[in-house]
């Protein structure tokens, strides 16, 4: 208890410039919080948040001394920040996660549906209104009626040990493909057809987990398709892995889906009558909403992802918010509508499905109840297992699909599977040379489809107003009309910015050379050169605007918000640098970086355009310093020699003290 109090005292001792009374809220900084909290209770918090210039009213008071949990969701839930323990003495810190809860959130939310269904009338009302709804927030009826009617491109046919392979793509969105393979069974006759979605499995669905299982299904006796995650594979030629993780991907994986079956029920080989949808993680996540959103499938295996209290980490799984339709839903419930077709949920112990047996296999087997058809919803749990699609995962799917699509069990070998070299699952050639001359090259092509381009801008808009917002707030004016002038010439300001930046990207200004330093011009500078190209006015507007309502001390803070501190920090660089230096110099140097600091203002990227405005006039100083008696590189190279001297002298002394 001693040391605690210490602790306490201390911490509170050690915040200098926050003063602990009634009057400052006992405000602290976040992060002396945060390292106070570390102390008292002896754990490591890991950070995946960003503290600076975040404060704590009341600190102190949010601690309590019994739990170190209690205490940080006191002072983290201010900011909508939240912790996940690690182990006993490890925390991670990370910012509010919409689609992942707590097992116990689960329990809540499933005790809560199930109380809205009692039989299959309150049931099928309810099932109504989700099939409905999540389609309306998947926004897919939209994206399907957008496709092109096409014959995907076939390759040629590859023939292993009863099964074949063959490649194809399919254009869905004009110029967009969508690239696959499909396994066949040898021999004759209509078979099942099992739709494949990948996961986030490193080597997409190359690796070697996901062609064992398609080669081993289709030689039992079922077709089995497997396709790229958007962006991923074949697709990454066409909108880059960055695409991935964008709303468009929750939306266009889907739609992929439900084109790949449409084309594959017009193949004669395939029996409508045993259609299933089987895929392991975040392609667990797409047979919940293909099974949901298309009546045809008559068998689903997800794979270790269903859960009540995660809805999948990944924009492709929750960048569209379907969790949302009828006040509020989750996979379980979402999968539940596929009673009473039969259903095999496979789950682990090492994630968040280790919940299932005991949460949402029981749940599942009440819907399929309504039906009298408990047995034909299981679950295959592997309780010493994680998060993998391997070779027990595999079993269970077998197990599944062979009683359910009469597959024929004397052909289960995995052994009897050829692992193909990626390239050979290529429909493009080996980078993409191979792409259509249609086909679209860039992600941009791909959101004129969507309305989601509106959606960036608001989201701009929004984070755009907050800076401005915390700008103004900064300089505590107290003169609310005051702070709604200058909140207003700051938000147009950014705006304009932003806008003129977006709009005139470093492409339309042609390669050339740098006069500065006589290379090739980097795409920062030409980004620098399309910029320094806005009306003159944007910054007029600004720099009168501010002056109107603001001190000259004032206007510069706002200018250093905009630029987060360079001014002061360069400054202190050529301090360290240049030894004794003269008023005459440092009035020169601070002279420059001021005309550094208000050209930067109207600049967009932090680490781009506005570091390269500062280095221009960081050339100038130096300049000066060689022109008037001063040898810069010598001074920057003692300079560095010190630091290293300094760096070499401390490690000595901390090695003697061990
Ligand atoms: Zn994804």
């Amino acid at each position: 208890m001693k040391k605690i109090l210490f602790s306490i005292l201390f911490v509170l001792g050690s915040v200098s410039g926050f003063s602990q009374s009634y009057e400052t809220q006992f405000a602290k900084p976040l992060n002396k919080v945060l390292d106070g909290i570390s102390e008292l209770f002896n754990v490591r918090l890991k950070y995946d948040i960003d503290t600076v210039g975040k404060v704590v009213t009341y600190a102190d008071f949010r601690i309590r001394s019994y739990s170190v949990e209690e205490s940080l969701n006191n002072v983290l839930s201010l900011f909508d920040y939240k912790f996940t323990k690690q182990d006993d003495k490890t925390y991670k810190l990370k910012p509010y996660e919409y689609m992942r809860r707590t097992p116990e959130d689960g329990t809540k939310l499933l005790a809560y549906l199930n109380s809205m269904y009692q039989d299959t009338v309150s049931w099928n009302a309810r099932k109504a209104c989700l099939k409905k709804e999540v389609r309306e927030l998947l926004k897919i009826d939209e994206a399907l009626a957008k496709r092109v009617k096409a014959q995907p491109i076939l390759s040629k046919i590859r023939k292993y040990n009863g099964y074949s392979v063959q490649n194809f793509a399919q254009e869905t969105l004009p110029g967009l493909y969508v690239c696959g393979s499909i396994y066949t069974p040898l021999s004759k006759g209509k078979h099942a057809l099992i739709l494949c979605p990948n996961g986030h499995w490193g080597g997409g669905r190359y690796n070697t987990d996901e062609q064992t299982r398609f080669g081993t299904l289709a030689r039992m006796d079922a077709v089995c398709v497997s396709y790229d995650l958007f962006g991923w594979g074949e697709s990454e030629y066409q909108v880059t892995m960055t695409a991935h993780r964008s709303s468009e991907a929750h939306i266009i994986q889907i739609m992929n889906g439900l084109t790949i079956l449409d084309y594959m029920m017009t193949r004669k080989d395939i029996d409508p009558k045993r259609v299933a949808a089987n895929g392991g993680s975040g392609g667990g996540s797409q047979v919940v909403l293909l099974s949901l959103l298309d009546d045809r499938f008559t068998a689903a295996c997800p794979t270790v992802n269903l859960s009540s209290h995660f809805d999948g980490g990944c924009p492709c799984e929750s960048g569209m918010p379907i969790q949302l339709a009828c006040g509020g839903t989750c996979n379980a419930e979402l999968m539940a509508t596929f009673a009473p077709k039969p259903l095999c949920v496979i789950s682990d112990g090492k994630d968040w499905t280790a919940s299932v047996p005991t949460l949402e296999y029981p749940y599942l087997q009440r819907i399929y109840g309504f039906y009298g058809a408990k047995n034909q919803v299981s679950n295959f749990h592997l309780p010493n297992e994680g998060h993998t699609f391997g070779e027990n995962k595999r079993k269970g799917v077998y197990q599944f699909f062979i009683p359910v699509f009469k597959l024929d069990s004397t052909k289960l070998d995995e052994s009897k599977v050829t692992i193909e070299p990626e390239v050979a699952m290529h429909s493009f050639g080996v980078k993409g040379e191979k792409m259509p001359a249609n086909a679209i090259r860039d992600f941009k092509e791909v959101e004129k489809y969507f309305d989601i381009k509106a959606n960036r801008q608001i989201n701009s808009d929004l984070e755009l107003e907050k800076r401005a917002h915390s700008f103004v707030d900064s300089l505590k004016l107290n003169d609310t009309e005051k702070e709604n002038r200058v909140y207003a010439v700051i938000r147009t300001h950014m705006k304009a910015v932003r806008d003129w930046h977006n709009e005139h990207p470093y492409t339309t200004i042609p390669k050339g050379i740098n006069p500065r330093t006589g290379e090739v011009l980097t795409d920062v500078y030409r980004d620098v050169i399309a910029c320094s190209a806005k009306p003159k006015s944007v910054h007029e507007n600004l720099m009168n605007g501010l002056r109107k309502d603001l001190t000259e001390a004032q206007v510069e803070k706002i200018l250093d918000l905009y630029t987060i501190g360079k001014f002061h920090f360069t400054l202190k660089g050529f301090k360290a640098i240049v030894p004794n230096m003269t008023e005459k110099e440092e009035a020169y140097v601070v002279d420059q970086l001021r005309l550094a600091r208000e050209e930067a203002v109207d600049y967009k990227t932090m680490k781009g355009e506005i570091s390269a405005i500062f280095e221009i006039y960081k050339d100038k100083c130096e300049k000066y310093f060689n022109d008037n008696g001063r040898n810069w590189h010598q001074m920057y190279k003692e300079y560095v020699n010190k630091l290293k001297a300094e760096k070499a002298a401390k490690k000595e002394t901390e090695t003697e003290k061990k």
